[in-house]
């Protein structure tokens, strides 16, 4: 056994490495610093000699571990396929149990239960609803609609037909109710029943990719609970669809949004709707690029919605926003932030899709007032309903 022990790798993937470096030139923090000990290979190297008790976890692992952005690039550049992911993941665990602080228990507080308490992410929720209404909310949020709008426990569409079960998240809830509703109507065009059952909560990948994997694993089982009958379990933020793939017993089950609209406009179930030449930018959320292998149907749901679609960064460096990244590293995530805006920018397109919320904050933080930044279905979901071109609120 090695001596990592929270969540330990598995001595072959470690092996599995070659130190061929391929996974170089596609690591943001690589690339920003050219500095071995953050990339890909660096990290795994300190990670193995951690695991062989060849070095402690001290202060350097933990800032060699904490400066990656998670965004599992390296995952799809590795030819030997090594799991980075969730090795990752588990090095973080062990930087965060074995260099307790106190900054570190407010951060268990934060991405373990603040985020499940939904009376207090509906409370912030209203609260800054009316900060924006008084012009005194940061860039970054969309415009959060009042009376809040939760999809808690709804169901809609007809009474027969197949289940869809609304993943609904916690910050998604609260912040982007939009998404939700946009889901819903296009799923139920394409004659679905939609379910939203109200037990279930966070997806708990913050608090996984935070390193409180005791945390992550509670949530897991609440949700395990609350799905476990669903037939099959509709993401529409890629963060959470790309942790929640991972579990053992519904990952399986779990798709994303637009792997499902995707194919209803493929089986005709949803129409292929015409449209003027307007242009839309895609960019790739690295949770669904290469945490689920999702490329394509962003690009379909856009086509169909009417749009001439090109490219904001096809095979671009992560955005910068990757969970707390943003509060953790601001510089570097702010570097990031910005030379995504300027890709999306030199597309010439002032409207952009992104199918995951925390690239949509961050693409908004960067990019000048008159961008449009909205998930693919819902430009479908305006199309669908005859509504013309999407503003921004
Ligand atoms: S691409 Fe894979 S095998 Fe090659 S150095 Fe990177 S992690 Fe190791
Ligand atoms: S997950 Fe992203 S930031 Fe971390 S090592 Fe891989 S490519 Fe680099």
């Amino acid at each position: 056994m090695g001596w990592i022990t929270v969540l330990p790798p598995e001595r072959v993937d470690l092996d599995s490495c070659v130190t061929c470096g391929l996974c170089l030139p596609v690591c943001p923090t690589y690339r920003l610093t050219g500095d071995e000990t953050a990339s890909p290979r660096g990290r795994l190297a300190a990670i193995d000699a951690v695991d062989q008790g060849i070095a402690p976890v001290d202060e350097r692992f933990g800032e060699i571990i904490d400066f990656c952005l998670q965004c599992r690039a390296c995952e799809t550049a590795c030819p030997s396929l090594v799991p980075f992911g969730r090795i990752i993941e588990g090095a973080t665990a062990e930087v965060r149990a074995q260099t307790p602080s106190v900054e570190g228990r407010l951060r268990r507080f934060g991405v373990t239960t603040a985020l499940r308490t939904i009376p207090l992410l509906r409370s912030g929720a209203i609260a800054l609803g009316l900060l924006q209404r008084l012009g005194l909310a940061s860039r970054g949020l969309r415009t959060i609609p009042l009376p809040e709008r939760s999809a808690r426990g709804g169901s809609w569409g007809p009474g027969e037909g197949p289940v869809a079960t609304l993943f609904i998240g916690c910050v998604a809830d609260a912040w982007f109710s939009d998404i939700h509703q946009a889901t819903i109507e296009v799923l139920v065009a394409a004659g679905y029943r939609v379910e939203a059952p109200s037990s279930q909560t966070c997806c708990g990948a913050l608090a996984a990719h935070d390193g409180f994997i005791d945390g992550a694993e509670k949530m897991a089982e609440q949700n395990r609970a609350a799905l476990r009958d669903a037939e099959v379990v509709v993401v529409d933020v890629a963060g959470c669809g790309a942790h929640l793939k991972d579990d053992p017993e519904f990952g399986h089950k779990v798709l994303d949004v637009t792997q499902v609209v995707a194919e209803a406009i493929d089986d005709g179930r949803l129409p292929v709707l015409e449209g003027n030449g307007e242009l839309v930018a895609v960019q790739d959320p690295c949770h669904l690029e290469h945490g689920q292998g999702i490329i394509e149907q962003p690009r379909t749901v856009l086509w169909a919605a009417g749009y001439d679609v090109v490219d904001a960064d096809r095979g671009g460096l992560c955005c910068g926003a990757a969970g707390t990244y943003l509060v953790d590293h601001p510089d570097t995530s702010s570097e990031l932030g910005r030379r995504k805006a300027t890709a999306v920018a030199n597309t010439g397109a002032t409207l952009v899709a992104s199918a995951n919320a925390g690239c949509e904050m961050q693409l908004r933080r960067f990019l000048d007032d008159g961008y449009v930044v909205r998930h693919p279905v819902e430009i479908y979901a305006s199309s669908l309903a005859g509504e013309g071109h999407m503003s921004d609120d």
